[in-house]
């Protein structure tokens, strides 16, 4: 017994909970993940956690448990994408053009870099990068930001994959829109519900986001 507290200790001083170790081994398992499953990571980026120019309120909280399922599905050999909110400095989404918002993920800068505690093992597609259109889903997202290249719902589709897990930021708005475009592609849904914050302009938008979700289909998984 003195061992297994001796090992608690040790892992509550490296941040993590006793049994962390095995905790992507236990998601693979349970979620029989595999080589047909990919994970979409939305817009863990500077400027939505807090400090950030349009900061999600604990937006930085879903790093933790999206590297633990980054890490169990390239464990199960699915792919893990990431996408990127990715503006130019001119948006129209922005007050001073007449938008919602403050300026953010202006192209380049830090705000629009990746949480830098966040696991990055994967291709990334950037969405919101015509200044005259705004894009909350990442499968309006092209690889690298080029619209040349591939959209993420054709990569996925290009990849095998029959099955997403979507986690990141935020709930209300992004995380949403691309759940529900992953549901009208065909694809199999689940809703990582430990990994998404919501902005909550109104308190009940991040609840009032999951039930959408799951209106359309997809899978919450606590
Ligand atoms: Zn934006």
């Amino acid at each position: 017994m003195a061992k297994d507290q001796q090992l608690d200790e040790t892992a509550a001083k490296a941040g993590t909970k006793p049994g962390a170790g095995m905790a992507a081994e236990a998601l693979r398992a349970t979620y029989g993940l595999g080589p047909h499953d990919a994970l979409i990571v939305v817009d863990v980026q500077n400027d939505f956690c807090p400090g950030g120019a349009l900061a999600v309120p604990d937006g930085d909280q879903v790093v933790a448990p999206l590297n633990r399922w980054i890490e169990a599905v390239l464990r199960g050999g699915g792919k893990v994408c990431y996408t990127h909110d990715w503006h130019p400095a001119d948006h129209c989404s922005f007050r001073q053009n007449g938008g919602p918002w403050p300026p953010h993920c202006v192209q380049g800068t830090f705000g629009a870099a990746f949480h830098p505690a966040l696991r990055v093992h994967g291709p990334v597609f950037r969405k919101g990068f015509l200044p005259d259109r705004e894009a909350y889903s990442g499968f309006e997202g092209h690889l690298d930001g080029d619209p040349g290249k591939p959209a993420l719902g054709s990569w996925l589709k290009n990849q095998g994959v029959e099955r997403v897990f979507v986690g990141g930021l935020a709930t209300d708005y992004c995380v949403q829109a691309t759940v529900l475009d992953a549901c009208k592609e065909g694809f199999t849904v689940l809703v990582l519900t430990d990994a998404v914050r919501a902005v909550n302009v109104q308190p009940t938008d991040g609840t009032a986001a999951l039930a959408a979700m799951q209106a359309a289909g997809a899978r919450l998984v606590p």
